[in-house]
């Protein structure tokens, strides 16, 4: 049932921007606000396996359904994108699912490129994708794992209340930023050296021009007061 407090189809937000937002806001109002985009050997690797992943397809067996590239939408949360995995176990208390018999319990599965451990960016696209199943399949959903391709490890993660929580503040976070119309900021720091929009950012120009602005600024003031006193 639809109600009033929901998001209407065109106003969905992609769930693959919650990472660019976790990662640093400015970078994701470049992206989604401005539609910038320049790739890195990062992003080209991720965007490499997420074309073999994302390719529609499944795969059954008498106790999961696997299927790859399914399409989601949470019109609760305003999200939507695709699930690079996601098993149908069989389960008494689970949805239904198209063309095959039984019931099945969902159990998302995000791919990521590198080797580095399921941190909070991770967890939280993990969220958003089984909260959008959640509400596709009228069901409660536990866990889902993260699985990183270099070396081939799979990361079980809670779907727990307060990853829901921080899920649902990155979503509003997210819709505030959309208000406003200045670009956030640069957020310096080591993570720059890992943007592939740092030409597009500048980040040290924009932060430099704000500082000479605010050093302007107090002398204005300083000599104001000034000859106030004169
Ligand atoms: S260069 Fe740094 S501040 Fe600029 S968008 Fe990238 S991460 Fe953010």
């Amino acid at each position: 049932m639809i109600t009033d407090s929901m998001f209407a189809d065109d106003d969905l937000l992609p769930i693959s921007g919650l990472q660019h937002l976790s990662f640093c806001e400015r970078q994701w109002s470049l992206i989604h606000m401005e539609q910038e985009w320049s790739d890195n050997v990062s992003t080209m690797e991720g965007r490499h396996l997420h074309e073999n992943v994302d390719e529609p397809g499944s795969v059954s067996r008498p106790d999961v359904v696997m299927i790859r590239g399914l399409r989601l939408r949470s019109l609760e949360l305003g999200l939507y994108g695709i699930a690079d995995l996601v098993e149908f176990y069989r389960c008494d208390g689970g949805a239904e699912i198209a063309g095959h018999l039984g019931r099945w319990r969902p159990y998302p599965v995000e791919y990521k490129r590198g080797s580095k451990r399921c941190g909070l960016p991770d967890e939280i696209q993990l969220c958003a994708q089984a909260l959008c199943l959640e509400e596709m399949f009228g069901l409660h959903i536990t866990f889902g794992a993260v699985y990183h391709a270099k070396p081939r490890r799979r990361t079980e993660v809670e779907i727990s209340d307060s990853l829901r929580r921080k899920l649902k503040e990155q979503c509003s976070r997210a819709r505030q930023l959309l208000d406003f119309i200045d670009r956030p900021v640069p957020n310096i720091g080591k993570h720059c050296g890992n943007c592939s929009l740092v030409t597009e950012c500048m980040p040290e120009v924009i932060v430099k021009d704000r500082s000479a602005a605010y050093v302007s600024g107090i002398i204005a003031n300083i000599s104001v007061s000034q000859e106030s006193l004169t």
